[in-house]
């Protein structure tokens, strides 16, 4: 009776309150946006999942990231049953990690040696554990809206998670601690050299996001990235690409080699995993080799390198390699946010579409160009959460928030697109 009043997912939202905070696991799910209740999820096929109610939708949240090949591909799938059937976990080596280890090294050129963590948020604070220790120093510099994780030195002006609920950093997080995390805005040329003139020597490390997805999609200028390989390699501090995001999303070599700049340290996570929980530290190995048991600077993990993770990750890079994949991926993606473009243009919505392959963002502002957070606080989030629940009804889910990329998978076939463009055009003539 119950369901014809509520939809299974407002009822099952209310329950998971009563025992989870906030009834989720990862604030952005909780749908404070867009407001409204979050659609509880029971199956995903390819480009679609299907809720609690029996509903389908066109997925561009692909969980957040990994799910470049589409849900459940049938490879990953098969890959994973049969390392289940092999053994879930042994806390010793298992050969599927330097396999996947040797696969990922062959594909990005900055990695000569790698670590295997569970998820994005322990790379990076690796990362920068090991490169304060490396240069000796305790200062690092991120850039206002790039998101690297939940470690306490990274949460300062950290995207849109913590943009979705307001919160500029966070409670908790020691302000001795924070007071070692300088951010200026992303693609500021200016900001960045005043920066090392007057603290140059202090600088452990930059850890940027060369492609930022975590405040909507924004590529970095060329010349951004180019300077900070420039000032680091003048004062000595390291340049960590944060490439949990893009790693294998926007090409098979990372944003590393669209841009032709190299990091001194990488990190990695998501589409690795295949949808299992992930993250991979690496660099050149005289840095990587600091930590421990080669070095002195410690990590672990239980779960590091879980052989059913591995072979997900596997099967999910067997399929990426193939020829055409990007090419593809990319063509998916510029055909979507082109015909988006014009659709806005004829219902004279005022919008920015920002695009790389498998990955863009809806800017609803009247700017000419969106560059960085300053750009992007102020887009039109009423514009947004009419945007997402008129697509949701229709059928198309679009990330929960003003300030999330929303990703394309290699399931998006031209099918999917057209009702996707269909229900957009729908929805903007609404609007
Ligand atoms: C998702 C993400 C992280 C954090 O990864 P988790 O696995 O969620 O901890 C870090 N950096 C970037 C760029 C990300 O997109």
């Amino acid at each position: 009776m119950i369901s014809r009043m509520f939809s299974r997912s407002e009822f099952l939202f209310e329950e998971a309150k009563k025992i989870l905070v906030g009834g989720v696991n990862s604030p952005v799910r909780a749908f404070k946006g867009v407001g409204g209740t979050p659609i509880f999820f029971k199956r995903a096929h390819g480009a679609e999942c299907v809720d609690e109610d029996g509903r389908t939708y066109i997925d561009y949240v692909g969980a957040w990231g990994p799910m470049v090949l589409g849900h459940t591909h049938p490879r990953v799938v098969e890959a994973i049953r049969e390392a289940c059937a092999e053994g879930l976990a042994y806390g010793a080596p298992s050969v599927h990690e330097t396999q996947l280890a040797q696969k990922i090294r062959e594909l990005l050129p900055s990695i000569e040696r790698l670590r295997f963590v569970n998820s994005g948020t322990e790379a990076t604070m690796t990362a920068i554990r090991l490169a304060r220790a490396i240069t000796k120093r305790d200062r690092l510099i991120k850039f206002t809206g790039c998101y690297h994780g939940h470690s306490d030195s990274l949460l300062v002006s950290a995207g849109s998670g913590v943009l979705t609920c307001g919160i500029p950093s966070s409670p908790g997080v020691p302000s001795s601690l924070a007071e070692m995390t300088q951010s200026f805005e992303f693609n500021d040329l200016a900001q960045v050299k005043e920066a090392f003139r007057q603290r140059g020597n202090e600088i452990a490390a930059i850890i940027v996001e060369p492609i930022a997805g975590n405040m909507g999609c924004i590529p970095a200028t060329e010349e951004f990235l180019s300077l900070l390989r420039v000032l680091c390699d003048q004062y000595g501090s390291l340049l960590i690409f944060d490439e949990v995001m893009t790693g294998f999303r926007v090409g098979l070599h990372g944003a590393e080699a669209l841009y032709n700049v190299h990091p001194d340290l990488i990190t990695l996570g998501k589409i690795i995993g295949g949808g299992l929980p992930i993250g991979a530290l690496g660099g050149a190995a005289k840095l990587m080799q600091e930590l421990a048991p080669h070095g002195l600077v410690y990590q672990a993990g239980t779960q590091s390198g879980n052989p059913v993770v591995m072979a997900a990750g596997l099967a999910t890079l067997a399929e990426i390699v193939k020829p055409g994949f990007y090419e593809a991926l990319q063509k998916s993606t510029t055909d979507l946010a082109n015909a988006l473009s014009e659709s806005a243009k004829r219902w004279g919505i005022p919008l920015v579409i920002h695009h790389v392959p498998g990955m863009f963002s809806l800017f609803f502002t009247q700017r000419a160009a969106v560059q960085n957070y300053q750009d992007v606080k102020d887009v039109d989030k009423e514009i947004y959460r009419k945007f997402f629940h008129g697509l949701l009804k229709k059928g198309v889910y679009f990330p929960p928030s003003p300030f999330e990329s929303a990703f394309v998978s290699a399931a998006h076939d031209d099918k999917i697109l057209n009702k996707t463009i269909r229900a957009v055009c729908e929805v903007f003539k609404e609007i």
